[in-house]
């Protein structure tokens, strides 16, 4: 169940527009509206598929793992679970790596529960959607559009902007500082922002501190700051 304070947004979003503000809703994608662990135990899946002949331990670990068991690295889920084979772990590393920023592997993302319908709910009441995600151009901008249209998340319709990082090289906090240079270009109100970074969302919180800004309790990068106690915490985005 997602937080109470959800439904403060829907007020937000009418106040901003009594107001002749454009009201603007920020939504980061990875691990915020999607979850990325049927991703990562696709990759996972296919690297045993590959291995376990060589290595037949790999295929008893892996038997035991499922979506609820992946974190931010394959290589560490699978090293938790007992598989302990550096080289081969350092080999996964690697193949997770060349796969899971391209474009055909984020057919296996999920969306969190909730999440088109709260989003769908959001534009609706007239907000501009603006997915912003660390996701680069050149690789990920054509599963990422099939990946919200499948998934029944608003985006051919108008107020619906997704900005992507430029180059896969850039680091994901910067593009998103950067961002909010964008996202000011439209002279609107940001009335609220989703984050699964606490880094990204304290930053949100300093850019734009009369927005509700929504901290979902999924994954997280290794060693995140700590998010600030002003954030709204939730699991999910389904209404209570
Ligand atoms: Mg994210």
């Amino acid at each position: 169940m997602g937080s109470p304070r959800l439904r403060e947004i829907f007020p937000r979003i009418d106040a901003a527009l009594s107001r002749n503000r454009l009201p603007i809703v920020v939504f980061d994608l990875d691990s915020t509206l999607f979850s990325t662990a049927p991703r990562n135990l696709a990759i996972l899946r296919e690297f045993v598929d590959e291995n376990a002949s060589m290595h037949p331990h790999l295929a008893d670990v892996a038997e035991r793992i499922g979506l609820d068991d992946m974190g931010w690295n394959v290589h560490e889920d699978l090293r938790r679970f007992g598989f302990s084979e550096a080289e081969v772990l350092a080999r996964l590393k690697g193949f997770w790596f060349e796969r899971f920023f391209r474009d055909e592997y984020l057919a296996h993302d999920t969306p969190v529960l909730g999440a088109a319908a709260f989003v769908h709910a959001c534009h609706a009441r007239g907000a501009l959607i603006y997915y912003l995600t660390g996701r680069h151009v050149g690789g990920m901008e054509i599963g990422t559009v099939r990946s919200l249209r499948e998934n029944g998340f608003p985006f051919w319709r108008g107020r619906c902007v997704l900005h992507l990082k430029p180059s896969f090289e850039m680091n994901d906090s910067t593009f998103k500082q950067e961002a909010v240079l964008d996202v000011r270009s439209y002279q609107g109100e940001v009335v609220a922002s989703f984050e699964n970074e606490p880094g990204n969302a304290n930053m949100f919180l300093r850019a734009f501190p009369d927005a509700l800004h929504v901290l979902l309790e999924t994954i997280h990068s290794p060693n995140a700051e700590e998010g600030s106690s002003a954030l709204v915490r939730t699991a999910d985005f389904v209404l209570p």
